[in-house]
């Protein structure tokens, strides 16, 4: 027989969808919600299992974490690591490798292996001693829990990379490559559009007052399991529930079935969203 068969190519489909849906909540769920915001709570084993997930493709929550909470304090303003008032593109992945221009801003996006190749440049730099890790500073929270100072030594992101890569070359050859790079291009750029499309004023609604560009666009959530209600988030970033006025939040929906079957406790809503709370804030 020439070529996969439909069985594999189903198998192969469907084990995409569910890498691209369980890393993505890695991020949303782990790095972002519980990791940088603490919107609930959690023990270890389940704080950890969204932190390797969210490893898998978002480098070092250390950093991640770090560099976020820069974002929120100092949302597009000048020293906003990632705003698109610097340009779209800027916004999206050029912040990343310090270029404005779009081209290679989106050229570098659309890459698929992009991110993994900055993280092993910055690690590289960081052993030179020209990066120092500055971002502890801001999550000293974190520092107490030895999974993520492992995972913000220097090449051990790298060594989690290669060993995807390795491991898809074992089962697929080429394929198995060509599987997990566009799964790494759908995760960096559905997360980096949280950034760029969320922050972009021509998209979405700003329901809420914010001192920043952040929007709540509705169809972009479908891909970011609910980050990009993004206005509210900025309103309220300690909310565990980002769809505060209704719409898709997969993020929030696995949140509270985690608190249901106890592995989680204490979602953070706003008061106005709280259950029993009065229809006007
Ligand atoms: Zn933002
Ligand atoms: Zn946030």
């Amino acid at each position: 027989m020439i070529g996969p068969s439909v069985t594999t190519i189903a198998l192969a489909a469907a084990a995409w969808w569910l890498a691209a849906l369980l890393l993505g909540l890695g991020n949303t769920v782990g790095y972002h919600r519980l990791l940088t915001h603490r919107s609930f709570h959690t023990g270890r084993a389940v704080r950890w299992f969204w932190t390797l997930l969210g490893a898998m493709h978002s480098g070092s929550p250390l950093f991640w974490v770090g560099l976020h909470r820069l974002h929120h304090t100092k949302s597009d303003g000048p020293d906003d690591p990632h705003s698109p008032t610097r340009g779209f593109w800027w916004g999206h992945a050029g912040w990343i490798i310090g270029v404005a221009h779009p081209v290679p801003a989106a050229l570098f996006a659309f890459s698929g292996f992009g991110q993994q190749a900055a993280i092993l440049w910055m690690d590289l730099k960081r052993l030179a001693g020209r990066n120092p890790p500055v971002w502890r500073g801001i999550c000293t929270d974190l520092m107490e829990d030895p999974l993520m100072r492992a995972l913000d030594v220097p090449l051990v992101m790298p060594a989690l990379f290669a060993a995807q890569v390795a491991a898809a070359w074992w089962l697929a050859g080429g394929w198995g490559v060509l599987w997990l790079w566009s799964l790494h291009l759908v995760l960096t750029n559905t997360s980096w559009g949280v950034n760029s499309v969320c922050h972009w004023p021509t998209f979405g609604v700003a329901p809420f007052e914010n001192r920043d560009q952040s929007r709540d666009v509705w169809w972009f959530a479908y891909l970011t399991n609910g980050e990009a209600y993004h206005n509210g988030h900025h309103r309220w970033p300690r909310s565990a529930k980002h769809a505060l006025h209704g719409g898709s939040d997969l993020s929030w929906q696995v949140i509270r079935l985690m608190c249901a079957v106890g592995l989680a406790r204490d979602p953070w809503l706003p008061k106005a969203f709280r259950a029993g709370a009065p229809a006007k804030e």
